[in-house]
């Protein structure tokens, strides 16, 4: 049983189903209502540092041209990414593709930027990530291969006995199950706790994001554009739109995030010291949860204590971008086989909630 529906579970879901006979539950009315139907959607080579690095690069050529069987398109679009304020000598992650500009190129990439920006560092790998296609398609993967999913099934408690977990759903139901995978998101700690494992202290943090309609056009191949304090990022959206979040991370309980009207007014006026666009109106907000392991790394692994609880958690802000390789990290090792090429060269120890033993 694999606890959670979101791209987590339901990557690992695909990958094993042919050869287990699995089930995903999941709490709400579908999967992908949390982080996964919240996030930014891109795929950044130089985020998250040098350890997730190996899971977004090797994820990459999947999400460029996945097998016919599994898409029939890809799931990425290139934009780009421009980390502005970087200091003359800084670099990004060794190995990243990247380039110094200067002020010509900012104004040409991003007219409009206001004059304190000089330089920056573009990195032109950045992608758009179609995150809907791709969870849709694992989910329909996973069926194909004969998984099965419950939707608005919450596990509530589960035990160990002679061998197998005897599982308790919200609602009377009783199932059994050889294994189970935790890939409960911000309620990854939570599903530990119910089922007797020790928890990890994976922290569910908030961040907001906010669809600005803009007083202008020419925006939706705008490049990704952040910086190295790390308290903003925008992107195109549409024509006269972008994306922009306040780069928060606020600590809270698992829950069904809302964004604070002043997170959006943060963003707001972070967003109007960069370009001299007019904002027209705020046309959304939204809020998801970002979940980290105290080391900021995911978890995947058997529970030292607990060899039939298989950890799928702490994926952070990469989540997406990281999830074709991490599934079939985790796929091998839950089914004790060896990676496949994809991963081969990734030592699966480094994401092992043993490291907190
Ligand atoms: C604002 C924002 C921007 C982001 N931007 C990016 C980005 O650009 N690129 C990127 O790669 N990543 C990004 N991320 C991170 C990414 O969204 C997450 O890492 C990823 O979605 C986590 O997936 P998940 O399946 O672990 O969690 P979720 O999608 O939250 O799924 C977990 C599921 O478990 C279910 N569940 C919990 N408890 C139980 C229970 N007891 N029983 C049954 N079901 C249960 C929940 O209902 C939930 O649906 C972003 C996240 C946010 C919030």
């Amino acid at each position: 049983m694999i606890v959670g529906g979101g791209i987590a579970g339901a990557s690992l879901g695909a990958e094993i189903a042919a050869q287990r006979r699995c089930l995903i539950v999941e709490a709400e009315e579908h999967c992908g209502y949390h982080s996964t139907g919240r996030s930014a959607a891109f795929w950044l080579e130089s985020y998250g540092g040098p350890k997730v690095a190996m899971l977004s690069r090797a994820s990459r050529p999947f999400l460029e041209m996945p097998s016919a069987d599994f898409s029939e398109r890809g799931f990425l679009r290139t934009r780009g990414a421009v980390h502005l304020g970087l200091e003359e000598s800084a670099a990004l992650l060794e190995g990243v593709e990247s380039r110094r500009i200067g002020r010509q190129e900012l104004e040409r990439l991003i007219p409009g930027i206001r004059p304190q920006w000089h330089s920056a560092i573009l990195e032109p790998g950045c992608a758009d990530i179609d995150v809907a296609s791709l969870h849709a398609a694992y989910l329909r993967q996973f069926a194909c291969r004969g998984g099965q999913i419950a939707t608005r099934t919450t596990l509530e408690l589960a035990q160990f006995r002679e061998g197998r977990w005897q599982i308790d759903l919200a609602g009377g139901n009783r199932v059994a199950a050889a294994l189970l995978v935790d890939a409960a998101g911000a309620w990854a700690d939570e599903v530990a706790q119910r089922c007797g494992v020790r928890s990890l202290a994976i922290a569910p943090k908030r961040r907001t994001m906010v669809q600005l309609k803009i007083g202008r056009g020419g925006l939706k191949d705008l490049p990704l554009v952040d910086d190295s304090a790390g308290t903003f990022y925008f992107k195109g959206e549409s024509d006269s739109s972008i994306w922009l979040t306040p780069h928060d991370e606020i600590d809270t309980d698992p829950c069904d995030a809302a964004p604070d009207e002043i997170d959006v007014a943060t963003a707001i006026d972070r967003f109007e010291q960069v370009v001299d666009w007019k904002v027209d109106r705020v046309e959304r907000s939204w809020a998801g949860l970002r979940s980290f392991a105290p080391d900021r790394l995911p978890v995947y692994g058997f529970a030292p204590e607990q060899p039939a609880f298989f950890w799928c958690a702490g994926q952070g802000g990469f989540g997406i971008q990281t999830a074709p390789a991490a599934a079939k990290l985790a796929a091998a090792q839950l089914l004790a086989q060896e990676p496949e090429a994809m991963v081969a060269e990734i030592d699966p120890t480094i994401f092992s909630p043993a490291r907190f033993a």
